[in-house]
């Protein structure tokens, strides 16, 4: 799969995995999955993109 889709309804500015479309700013996926690493969240850093790969050439 590329990431030169853009999917509209997924804006995501996390350049560093490998399914963002760094042009645009949005996700290159159909879906993705999110969950939280938090037994109990309250605001948005407790939730996690859990479709987030790491670019092979990222870090
Ligand atoms: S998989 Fe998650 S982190 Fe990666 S581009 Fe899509 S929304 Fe962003």
């Amino acid at each position: 799969m590329d990431n030169t889709f853009a999917n509209k309804s997924i804006h995501c500015t996390v350049s560093q995995c490998k399914h963002n479309n760094t042009s645009e700013n949005y996700c290159s996926l159909d879906s993705i999955k999110v969950g939280t690493h938090e037994p109990n969240p309250t605001v948005p850093k407790c939730t996690d993109c859990e479709s987030f790969v790491v670019k092979s050439s990222c870090c």
